[in-house]
C-alpha cells in the first residue's frame, strides 16, 4: 500500500512519512459485498502522485470561500443542519464558508419541476440548478457554490432521483436534503447524512476521486446503507490530497473535528479524531 504515497512532488510542507503515521488508525477497504460500489463500479484509483498529476483547480488566495447557498423553502431545522454542516465543512477543508443570499423555490421555472409520476414526490431539476442558477452567480472569491434543498430532486429523463449533483468543472453543486430521513425523529442521523454529503462531494470538487485504499469519506457508495456505514473521516491517501490542494495544518485540522464531533454527538468520530492527533503529537523516536 505504501506506493500510493509516493510522490515526486517536493513543494510540500508534510512528506509521505508525516501521513503513514496515521496508516494504523485507518482500515484497508474491505471487500466489497456484491451489490456494493466496488463490486459494481470500475475504480483505478487516484493515488497521491495521480492527483497532483490531475491538474485539478485547488483554492488560492483570490478563490478562498466555500460559498454554501439555500435553496427553496427551510424549516427551522432543516436550517440548523446546514448551519451546523457548514461548520463541520469548514473544519474538514480548513476554510472559511460563506453564505450566500437564499434562493427561492420560484426561481425554478414550471419546466424545471416535475412530480414524478408514480411516487408522486415534487422535483426539481438538478442540472436546472447547477447551469441556470448557481454557475451565473458564482462569486468571484468563490473556490466552490453548493446549494442545500429540502425539495427531492432529478437529473433527467430516466431517472427517478438524485440525492445531489455537482459539476467539477465549474465547481458548483447541488444537494438535498430530501431523502435524509425524519429529522424531528432522528437529528442525528439526518445531520450525519447532510455533513456526510457534503463533505464527500465537496472532496469531489477539490479533484478527488472514489478512494479504493481503505475505508474512507471518499469511498463510493451504491446505496444509503453503504454510504451510512462509510467513515466520516478521510484515510491517510485522501488527507494528503486535500492537504496539498489547500496547504493546511492538519492537527489544527483533527482538534477543530474531534470539538465538533464532540459537540455534535459524533463519538466515535470525535474519539477518532481525537486519537489521530495524539499520534501526530507523539514525540518522534531518535532518528
Ligand atoms: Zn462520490
Ligand atoms: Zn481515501
Amino acid at each position: 500500500m505504501g506506493g500510493v504515497f509516493l510522490s515526486t512532488q517536493p513543494a510540500f510542507a508534510q512528506e509521505s512519512s508525516f501521513f503513514e503515521r496515521i496508516v494504523p488508525l485507518h482500515q484497508v477497504k474491505k471487500n466489497p459485498g456484491p451489490m456494493d460500489w466496488l463490486a459494481t463500479q470500475k475504480e483505478d484509483g487516484q493515488s497521491f502522485s495521480d492527483f497532483t498529476a490531475s491538474q485539478a483547480i485547488v483554492p488560492s488566495r483570490d478563490k478562498s470561500f466555500i460559498y454554501i447557498v439555500l435553496l427553496g423553502d427551510f424549516t427551522s431545522e432543516q436550517k440548523r443542519v446546514v448551519q451546523m454542516a457548514s461548520r463541520y465543512i469548514a473544519a474538514y477543508f480548513q476554510m472559511s464558508v460563506k453564505f450566500a443570499e437564499p434562493i427561492a423555490l420560484s426561481r425554478i421555472p414550471e419546466s424545471a419541476r416535475r412530480i414524478h409520476p408514480v411516487t408522486a414526490d415534487a422535483q426539481i431539476l438538478s442540472t436546472y440548478v447547477l447551469d441556470d442558477v448557481l454557475k451565473p452567480q458564482m462569486p468571484s472569491d468563490a473556490f466552490c457554490l453548493i446549494a442545500f434543498t429540502p425539495s427531492d430532486l432529478w437529473p433527467g429523463q430516466g431517472w427517478n432521483f438524485v440525492f445531489g449533483q455537482a459539476s467539477i468543472e465549474d465547481r458548483v453543486g447541488v444537494w438535498s436534503l430530501y431523502r435524509n430521513g425524519d429529522i424531528s425523529k432522528d437529528f442525528h442521523l439526518f445531520l450525519r447524512r447532510t455533513i456526510q454529503t457534503g463533505t464527500h462531494e465537496i472532496g469531489h470538487l477539490f479533484g478527488l476521486h472514489h478512494c479504493i485504499y481503505y475505508e474512507c469519506n471518499m469511498n463510493g457508495s451504491n446505496s444509503r446503507h453503504e454510504s451510512d456505514v462509510r467513515p466520516l473521516w478521510v484515510c491517510p491517501v485522501c488527507l494528503r490530497k486535500l492537504a496539498w490542494a489547500n496547504k493546511m495544518d492538519i492537527k489544527k485540522r483533527y482538534r477543530q473535528l474531534a470539538d465538533i464531533s464532540k459537540e455534535f454527538g459524533f463519538d466515535q468520530e470525535a474519539k477518532f479524531f481525537a486519537d489521530s492527533l495524539a499520534v501526530l503529537e507523539e514525540k518522534q523516536g531518535a532518528e
